[in-house]
């Protein structure tokens, strides 16, 4: 299985890095060695001083699929659940600064933390997911899958252009504003509409 994460696709968050928005999503990927599940911990790296939490719904691909038209796309995913795109900012900053790839930064071991995933079923309406994470119980992100840029059915079209998708490939889908640091110790919970999905301690 694979990991692609979309870069920059919610418009404040873009700017609290100072980034532009991009016209076509931004795209790059994890391999499968930087999954946590079962809430297991988050081992701090060695490498970085200042490792960031990014709150993100995460659609898990149910059926292969190349070249997907956006009016299909909603019958490649079947669960949504809550990841973390853990990146090594100091590291990242570094990358863009020489134009280098982001992997480093990125794509570490365990830099891909994701919780229970729900059906597509317990979802009225996908332009509108309510999500947040707490950081030591206090809400520190909150989103809106209205708030996207490029929504879940347009990302995955895109990213079928590029890639094969295959049944459990996972789309990170881009963070809200108020990414921050983690530092050892620290409880992380994330949320899809008030239900926990996600707990994860910093070790
Ligand atoms: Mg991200």
């Amino acid at each position: 299985m694979k990991i692609i994460c979309i870069g920059r696709n919610y418009r404040e968050h873009a700017k609290e890095l100072g980034h532009e928005v991009p016209v076509e999503p931004v795209f790059f990927c994890k391999p499968e060695s930087a999954l946590i599940v079962n809430n297991q911990p988050f081992f701090y790296p060695d490498f970085s001083h200042n490792v960031h939490y990014e709150t993100e719904l995460v659609l898990k691909i149910s059926r292969i699929g190349k070249n997907i038209e956006e009016r299909f796309a909603q019958r490649y995913y079947d669960e949504i659940g809550l990841g973390l795109d853990i990146t090594a900012r100091d590291i990242q900053n570094e990358c863009i600064k020489k134009g280098l790839p982001w992997e480093k930064a990125k794509a570490f071991d365990g830099s891909a933390p994701v919780g229970k995933f729900l059906p597509l079923s317990r979802f009225p309406d996908l332009k509108n997911i309510n999500f947040h994470c707490n950081l030591n119980g206090q809400t520190v992100q909150k989103g809106n899958s209205g708030e996207m840029i490029n929504s879940f059915d347009s990302v995955v079209s895109f990213i079928s252009k590029y890639f094969t998708l295959k049944i459990g490939d996972l789309i990170f889908t881009g963070t809200p504003a108020g990414v921050g640091p983690l530092k050892l110790e620290d409880k992380f919970e994330g949320y899809i509409e008030g239900e926990k999905l996600l707990e994860l301690r910093v070790k």
